[in-house]
């Protein structure tokens, strides 16, 4: 059992995987939930291109879901959380007093993971967990669009009636349930880019990861009899589209994001649109920290939803990050211009006064984009009055 530190709960934690060094630099994104419409683009690009096959009907590697009820597989995130429940009573708390600005932002979490969860109730695995049934794989988009209870008047900060799309693919997490559960060791993490990768040719579908994923990103598929998951479109990040000419190019769920919510870098690089994100401004939060495998993708949280909700499902820091977004830096203001800007992956930006600019890993300008809209007044004869 290797103790690591997880920065997003502020202390070192159990992983039940000797796991050789961090990646020299770790795939991310950030998705910001206040801007998408659920138009479910992202999930029909990731299927159109990957999982199209036989016996990969249900394999919805991107999916949206509308909370709270919403789930894919159904009720992935309760079942997790009734879980850690059942193994640490009353024990699932955040101690927000205790903050440091690099290694524990939010605080500390002083509940159970679902490694130490396994670790306390000593079953033999290395994670908790459970297999969705098939009915539960059986709705990808089910309750969408159902809002909880009705009631007239919506004003922000919060509104009564509320539900919000909440946008999945695999978290590429640091330190993965689905590899240290895996007894044939077929799931490894790059070490060029963090992409969490599962090889077919060693799996024997034993489903031992997709009973500890967290997140239920990785699928069975039954014709073949091995598992697959999401591959971080890595074929595009390694520059093999022609399209961007050897250019690394963001992934298809992003790439094709219709109301421009995705950005994708590198969470660790100084210059990173991503670290601006998620480390300096903190206004992009990832999803269930308490789960304990650091997950790479991480949201601008819905400014109009409860927050007792956001809390459980973000952590301590959604006040601050919702309190920035809604007044943000001109920093800020110019770094949210450059989500879905480019299918380049922009390496590092610069902020002017009144242009975001991205820039490619040798440094080379691949983007431009006002901060402000321009207000184009059209002249009074071309007006379409008779
Ligand atoms: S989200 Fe699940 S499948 Fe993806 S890396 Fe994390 S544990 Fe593995
Ligand atoms: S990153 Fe690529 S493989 Fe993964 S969900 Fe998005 S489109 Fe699918
Ligand atoms: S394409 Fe973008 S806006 Fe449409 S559902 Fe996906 S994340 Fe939301």
């Amino acid at each position: 059992m290797a103790k690591v530190h997880n920065w997003q709960l502020g202390r070192e934690m159990s992983y039940p995987y000797e796991a050789p060094q961090g990646p020299r630099r770790q795939f991310a994104a950030v998705f910001n939930i206040n801007r998408c419409i659920g138009c479910q683009t992202c999930t029909m690009a990731c299927k159109s291109t990957w999982t199209f096959s036989q016996g990969q009907e249900y394999m919805w590697w991107n999916n949206v879901e509308s909370k709270p009820y919403g789930g894919y597989p159904q009720h992935w995130d309760m079942k997790i959380l009734s879980l850690l429940e059942e193994a640490n009573p009353g024990g699932q708390k955040w101690d927000s007093s205790v903050k440091e600005a690099d290694t524990a932002p939010y605080g500390v979490y002083n509940g159970a993971t679902i490694f130490e969860a396994a670790e306390n109730t000593k079953a033999g695995q290395p994670a908790i967990g459970y297999i969705p049934t098939d009915l539960e794989w059986s709705a990808p988009n089910i309750h969408e669009d159902t809002a909880i209870r009705f009631q007239a008047g919506a004003t922000l900060p919060e509104h009564p009636t509320w539900f919000f799309y909440l946008q999945r693919i695999c978290n590429h997490c640091s330190y993965p349930a689905c590899l240290a559960a895996c007894p044939r060791q077929a799931i490894y993490k790059r070490e060029e880019d963090g992409i969490v990768l599962l090889d077919q040719a060693r799996c024997r579908g034993y489903r031992k990861c997709v009973e500890a994923c967290p997140y239920k990103k990785t699928m069975y598929r039954g014709n073949t009899r091995v598992s697959e998951k999401c591959i971080a479109c890595y074929p595009r990040l390694e520059g093999g589209d022609p399209l961007t000419g050897g250019e690394p190019m963001v992934t298809r769920c992003i790439s094709t994001c219709v109301g421009k919510i995705r950005l994708q870098g590198w969470i660790d690089d100084e210059k990173s649109p991503l670290n601006f994100l998620v480390h300096k401004e903190r206004v992009a939060l990832p999803l269930y920290p308490q789960f304990g495998t650091q997950p790479n993708v991480y949201y601008i949280p819905p400014r109009w939803v409860p927050r007792p909700y956001l809390r459980q499902m973000f952590g301590p820091g959604v006040e601050e990050a919702i309190a920035k977004y809604a007044n943000p830096s001109h920093e800020l203001l110019g770094v949210l211009q450059l989500f879905g800007a480019t299918q380049k992956l922009i390496a590092s930006y610069e902020i002017t006064a009144d242009e975001a600019i991205g820039f490619n890993a040798g440094g080379r300008e691949i983007v431009r984009v006002p901060i402000v809209e321009p207000v184009i007044v059209r002249p009074p004869e071309r007006l379409n009055i008779t």
